[in-house]
């Protein structure tokens, strides 16, 4: 049960040697991992990532390719949430990640199916509308750009739909081949010199700072001076301090695809509805949808098995699709598959030191936002890894000791 995106992927970099020693070792090859093996490597460390499957095999390769602004929240909660001087940081950070990651995407030359359209965020029912309105209201008083969509201008927009009851638009959204976009860049990481192991597992860390040492499963070491656990859900299992296993936990998101059955009239935004737990969009006249965990007992959370998918949530987003999309009624949806995120209390990634263990870094947990996050966060991280700056006023939000001191 593997995604669209993985059966159609470009190759990643070729497997690399391991190496006996780094500058800085990086756990894994997703969006997190190659973002910051790419950021370091351009800033002359020595960097070997491993990697126990491919690139992007997991949750970066698993997901919608959606880069939303704002953690998908509706701006005036995230305002609840954080208070306002922190909304507006995150929403700065998360506009900043975008730019700073298409210009990448562009000067590599990585072809990642790119469309920078913007996102509409649509309302399930009256009261998603209403808030909608609230948030567009800030978005006003804040000066950032979006637009209010009455429903009865939705044909417009959203041609075929039915069901919403408006939308807002945001245009500094946009949404890619999520497998394109990772291996594409691995291969800009490798091509600066950071070498890909790929097929290695990583089964313990032990040392220090500066002399740390990475045992993989087959029986091969590495020696580190810095370790950057890029590992996801995964991640608490080789963090000897425990403080990973009381903060991160796994969630199963699941996706649906069907044939090419769109035509050039439906829009290539970024979109969902029901404060974007639902979430869909446009592949090459193919539409892809995904949500609903929370339509079934236990919301998914707890689960880390991505090669089974649950009925239930197929049933449901499939009824989703025929409710909104009526020219959809018997159209099948072939590709199912599912992918595992990891989450925090708070919401915001780890981003830094990771408490109890000197020399280890955490970069993990985006919440089901990676895309959003990581390509900046990578930046900032690898920053502060090599020359010890802190590039973002947002950075110390993403701090992990922020649950170390709780
Ligand atoms: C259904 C779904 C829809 C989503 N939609 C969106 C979206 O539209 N937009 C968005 O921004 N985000 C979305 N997300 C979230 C996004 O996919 C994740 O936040 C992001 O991919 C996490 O990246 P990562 O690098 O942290 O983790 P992963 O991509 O999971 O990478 C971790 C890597 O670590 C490797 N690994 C694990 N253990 C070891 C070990 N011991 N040794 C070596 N390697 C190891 C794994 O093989 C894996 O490749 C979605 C996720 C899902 C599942």
């Amino acid at each position: 049960m593997t995604s669209l995106w993985l059966t159609e992927g470009s190759a990643g970099p070729g497997a690399a040697p391991l190496p006996d020693r780094c500058d800085v070792a990086v756990l894994g090859g997703g969006i997190a991992g190659t973002s910051v093996a790419l950021h370091l490597a351009e800033r002359g460390a020595e960097v070997v990532l491993l990697e126990r499957e491919a690139i992007a095999a997991r949750a970066s390769g698993r997901n919608d390719g959606q880069l939303l602004l704002g953690l998908g929240e509706h701006y005036h909660r995230i305002h609840g949430q954080f208070g306002a001087e922190r909304a507006r940081l995150l929403w700065r950070f998360l506009a900043d990640n975008h730019a700073a990651m298409l210009a990448a995407v562009r000067a590599h030359g990585i072809d990642c199916d790119l469309h920078q359209r913007g996102g509409l965020r649509l309302a399930e029912t009256a009261h998603e509308a209403h808030e909608l309105e609230q948030a567009a209201a800030l978005l006003h008083a804040e000066g950032l750009p979006h637009e209010l969509v009455a429903a009865r201008d939705l044909p417009r927009w959203l041609p075929g739909s039915r069901g919403f009851h408006g939308a807002l638009f945001l245009p500094g959204e946009a949404i890619v081949q999520p497998v394109q976009l990772v291996r594409g860049l691995a291969r800009a990481a490798a091509a600066r010199g950071a070498h890909c192991v790929l097929g290695a597992e990583v089964a313990a860390v032990t040392g220090t700072a500066g002399d740390l040492e990475l045992r993989l499963r087959d029986g091969r070491r590495l020696r580190a001076a810095v370790a950057v656990h890029c590992t996801a859900a995964l991640a608490p299992q080789l963090d000897r301090s425990g403080f990973l296993a009381r903060t991160v936990f796994p969630f199963r998101g699941q996706v649906l695809a069907s044939g090419p059955v769109l035509d050039a009239s439906f829009p290539d935004f970024a979109m969902s509805s029901n404060f974007c737990y639902e979430y869909f969009r446009h592949s090459r006249g193919r539409f892809v949808v995904g949500g609903k965990r929370w339509s079934v007992p236990g919301e998914e959370v707890g689960i880390v098995d991505d090669a089974t998918h649950n009925p239930q949530v197929t049933a449901n987003l499939l009824g989703y699709v025929r409710e909104h999309f009526p020219a959809l009624q018997d159209v099948a949806f072939p590709h199912v598959w599912t992918g595992i995120m990891a989450g925090t209390p708070d919401g915001l990634p780890l981003c830094g030191a990771l408490p109890g263990c000197p020399g280890e870094h955490a970069f993990l947990a985006f919440n089901g936002y990676g895309l959003s996050f990581a390509f900046l966060a990578g930046r900032c991280l690898a920053e502060q890894i090599v020359d010890g700056t802190q590039a973002h006023a947002a950075l110390p939000l993403f701090a992990p000791r922020r649950f170390a001191l709780a």
